[in-house]
């Protein structure tokens, strides 16, 4: 694993060009030089120098970020920004009692099993135990689609219902379930990088057998999967893009997409409305803005989440559109929250796109 040391040379690389400033939502927000990477660096260099001490202060800022990625794909010195705001985190907190606490929370002993125990329970309530797995005619070629399902859909499996049900009009797929773990990017958030190891270690291991694409339907998952190394990643809506379905709706509908910070492009989306009769899609102002969320930014900066989140929420509003569409169940929560605070606007309603295509009258 490594250090802080190791980094050095990458913090080094920063020109202190600001650039990052122009896209990160939090320094948007706050106008502070110390939630943006640029600042954290100046921080960080300190630390190395030993000038600094990496205490409560610089992890403060360490938390004030969303680990959205965004100031990283700008930065001109290709920096890895998150793996070394990461790789910081981890070395202030396994000094604190507290955070060791958090972090024996976050064990397979204690999140593994709630996780698991959870999920059977949901199963079992919905007679999910017993769900008939999609599986192709033994004679047709079959497309081997690992199903990776993340935490939300282990408790609250409505997109992952929806996805099934969009399968099932494909002939020639068979899905793979197996046990994964979390995809671990919940542990990076709390500096927790052996726990992530392990978890990644974790679903290699059941990775490791034939397949033509892992699937996920959260683009959280997908981006952390991707980080594996592993290629073969697909999310949902770029495997329908890739294998066209047509889906009719009976009336016409508006919707918008609301672009995850996570999801790397967007190019299904065209193709896939393409593929929608009396659907019409409007482009709200600043679509790949941040809803401002990311699970424990919301926390312990919630006034800054909901500032961010009101504004996303304030240009979907504007659209007029009867769906807000997305593609991450964190995002899901950061649009309600951004709703909450525009309550005397009408707004949509939030939905999963996938959880939109598998509610079409007809799927042919
Ligand atoms: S864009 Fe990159 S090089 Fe420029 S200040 Fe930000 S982190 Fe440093
Ligand atoms: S990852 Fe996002 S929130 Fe964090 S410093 Fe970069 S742009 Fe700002």
């Amino acid at each position: 694993m490594k250090t802080l040391k190791d980094f050095a040379s990458d913090i080094n690389k920063c020109s202190k060009c600001g650039l990052c400033q122009s896209v990160c939502p939090v320094y948007k927000e706050t106008g502070n030089d110390c939630a943006v990477s640029r600042g954290k660096f100046v921080m960080l260099d300190g630390v190395l120098k030993g000038d600094l001490k990496l205490n409560k202060t610089i992890n403060k800022y360490l938390d004030l970020c969303l680990k959205c990625g965004k100031c990283k794909d700008f930065c001109p010195s290709n920096i890895d920004v998150c793996k070394i705001f990461e790789t910081a985190k981890f070395e202030y907190v396994r000094k604190t009692f507290w955070g060791k606490f958090i972090w024996a929370l976050e064990s397979k002993y204690i999140f593994g099993s709630c996780l698991n125990i959870l999920g059977r329970v949901q199963k079992l309530l919905s007679g999910g135990l017993f769900r008939k797995r999609l599986k192709a005619s033994p004679a047709a070629k079959k497309l081997r689609l690992v199903y990776f399902k993340g935490c939300v859909n282990k408790v609250y499996p409505k997109v992952e219902n929806a996805l099934m049900k969009v399968l099932s009009f494909y002939d020639d797929i068979e899905i793979i379930e197996k046990e994964f773990s979390c995809c671990g990017l919940p542990f990076l958030s709390s500096g927790n990088i052996e726990r992530f190891e392990e978890v990644k270690k974790h679903n290699l291991e059941l990775l490791n057998c034939d397949y033509d694409y892992v699937l996920t339907d959260c683009a959280s998952c997908e981006d952390t999967l991707k980080s594996y190394g592993l290629e073969k990643v697909l999310n949902a809506a770029d495997f329908i893009a890739k294998y066209p379905k047509k889906f009719v709706f009976k009336k016409p509908v508006k919707v918008t997409f609301h672009k995850p910070c996570h999801l790397q492009n967007i190019d299904f989306l065209a193709k896939v409305l393409e593929m929608c009769e009396n659907v019409e899609y409007i482009e709200m102002q600043g679509m790949e803005d941040c809803c401002g969320f990311a699970g424990e930014f919301a926390m312990k900066n919630n006034k800054i989440s909901r500032a961010i989140g009101r504004k996303k929420a304030k240009n979907i509003i504007d659209t007029g559109a009867d769906y807000v569409l997305s593609l991450c169940p964190s995002c899901t929560l950061g649009l309600h929250q951004g709703f909450a605070a525009n309550k005397n606007f009408k707004h949509p309603e939030i939905k999963n796109l996938i959880e939109f295509l598998a509610q079409a009258d007809e799927i042919i």
